[in-house]
């Protein structure tokens, strides 16, 4: 409702209505216009300073998202973390020590970047601190990466080899452990067919002619034929890392000189050739030239389906050789 002015005027003592001149109504309008703008500054700055602007407030929200990201990575950094120790105990608590491998050294696991700093460009930022702690995790983490793949490699590598070198150790029954054992290693008073005592370099097995008689382990048949010395027909095999075995008194010979042969390989029959009175293997090994007592290279508590597998699975396993 429009406010309306009145004077009482002394000559009639009459009220009368004020009415304004146009440039009293101009200056009002003016005045309550500017009024109203000040006011409405005032207010605005007074929100903004509290609230911030629309473009301040997303950065701020972008900001808050960024630091919820860099701690969800946080965490799933803890886990690759988790994964690598695990890793590192496996290699220094289990492998190393089964393949009697030294442990790494402890300054092997340590980054080493040469005392530049490499997190120059993102110190000054707001979250500095953030950023540049996710990265040094990231450093330390592909770090520990490429330490324990190397790592792996050497184990790998030793392991492999030492898989080689058990794999020609002749550790095996040349026969079925079904079949006796006849003279042992060691001096004997009489020879059985020279009837004088002789240093016996062996352990005889007691089996009928045509026994299978197999390699004890991976190797190279150095000797293959007829053996003057008195073994008959005699297959000898060297399996590297100084050790030979010898195989005497065959009736068959399965295998030629320069054969590589494999661990559960029939190599022969059994017989009685050479000096012998009677169907036996004579077995020895010989371990940088020097005879050693073969039974302590293999065991004789299998029954006989568990060598027989044993051999199948050999076979099996040499078709893919
Ligand atoms: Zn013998």
């Amino acid at each position: 409702m429009r406010h309306r002015k009145y004077i009482l005027d002394p000559s009639d003592l009459q009220y009368k209505l004020v009415r304004l001149h146009w440039k009293q109504k101009l200056l009002r309008t003016f005045l309550w216009f500017a009024a109203s703008l000040v006011v409405s500054v005032f207010y605005l700055t007074l929100f903004e300073n509290s609230f911030g602007s629309p473009k301040e407030r997303k950065l701020s929200e972008d900001i808050e998202k960024m630091k919820l990201q860099y701690s969800l990575l946080d965490r799933r950094y803890e886990n690759a973390f988790k994964t690598m120790d695990y890793l590192k105990l496996s290699d220094e608590e289990r492998f190393r020590p089964i393949l009697n491998m030294d442990s790494l050294p402890e300054s092997f696991r340590k980054p080493g970047y040469g005392g530049v700093d490499r997190y120059r460009d993102l110190e000054g930022l707001s979250n500095s601190s953030l950023i540049i702690s996710t990265h040094q995790k990231l450093d330390n983490l592909n770090n520990m990466a490429n330490v324990q793949e190397e790592s792996f490699k050497t184990i790998n590598e030793k392991s492999i080899e030492q898989k080689t070198e058990m794999d020609h150790m002749p550790w095996m029954s040349p026969v079925n452990p079904k079949y006796g054992l006849g003279d042992r290693f060691g001096f004997r008073q009489i020879h059985p067919v020279l009837g004088t005592p002789r240093m016996h370099w062996g352990q005889d097995f007691t089996v009928p002619y045509g026994t299978n008689i197999y390699a004890t382990g991976d190797g190279t048949v150095i000797e293959s034929g007829w053996n003057s010395g008195g073994f008959g027909n005699c297959i000898v095999v060297d399996h590297g890392y100084g050790l030979q075995t010898t195989y005497g008194h065959l009736s068959e010979i399965r295998v030629a000189k320069g054969t590589n042969v494999k661990r559960g390989d029939l190599i022969g029959i059994s017989g009685s050739t050479g000096l012998s009175n009677g169907p036996h293997l004579h077995y020895q090994i010989e371990k940088f030239g020097q005879h050693v007592n073969p039974i302590y290279y293999f065991n004789r508590d299998l029954t006989n389906e568990q060598f027989n597998e044993m051999i199948q699975a050999f076979a099996s396993k040499s078709k893919f050789r």
